[in-house]
């Protein structure tokens, strides 16, 4: 019976340690901040909404999708990033279960060293 609760606690542990290790590798792997965006990978995305849910700025939408295959039909859904409101606080692509949403630059934006800066900007400076 003294077993049960030992076990419960070392599997909490294990957990808890392959938690921090997973955060700590996704909080370093992706870029982040003003000029980024977050992107899904369609065919990796499994539709459960984590990201949906995770995502403060109404920045995802899950679009439903019907699949036949092997003359068997199927409902999933996939996640949609709307661009234009997404900030790049990349919460989602820790959220995902799966690594299906991936960082990358937004378009009219460059790295200036560890910054992101908008071209347009630069542009009108130089103008
Ligand atoms: S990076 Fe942040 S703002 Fe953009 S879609 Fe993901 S959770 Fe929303
Ligand atoms: S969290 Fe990942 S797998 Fe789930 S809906 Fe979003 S992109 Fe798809």
């Amino acid at each position: 019976m003294s077993l049960v609760p030992s076990l419960r606690s070392r599997m909490k542990k294990d957990a808890k340690d392959r938690f921090t290790k997973a955060a700590r590798y996704r909080l370093t792997s992706f870029i982040r901040g003003r000029g980024t965006t977050a992107i899904v990978e369609p065919d990796v995305c499994i539709g459960c909404g984590h990201c949906f849910d995770n995502c403060a700025f109404e920045a995802i939408a899950l679009e439903d999708v019907h699949l036949h295959v092997m003359e068997h039909d199927y409902a999933t859904r996939k996640a949609i990033i709307l661009t234009e409101d997404c900030v790049g606080c990349e919460k989602c692509a820790v959220a995902c279960p799966v690594d299906a949403i991936d960082m990358i630059l937004k378009e009219g934006f460059r790295w200036e060293g560890n910054k992101t800066v908008p071209i347009s900007t630069e542009a009108g400076k130089s103008g």
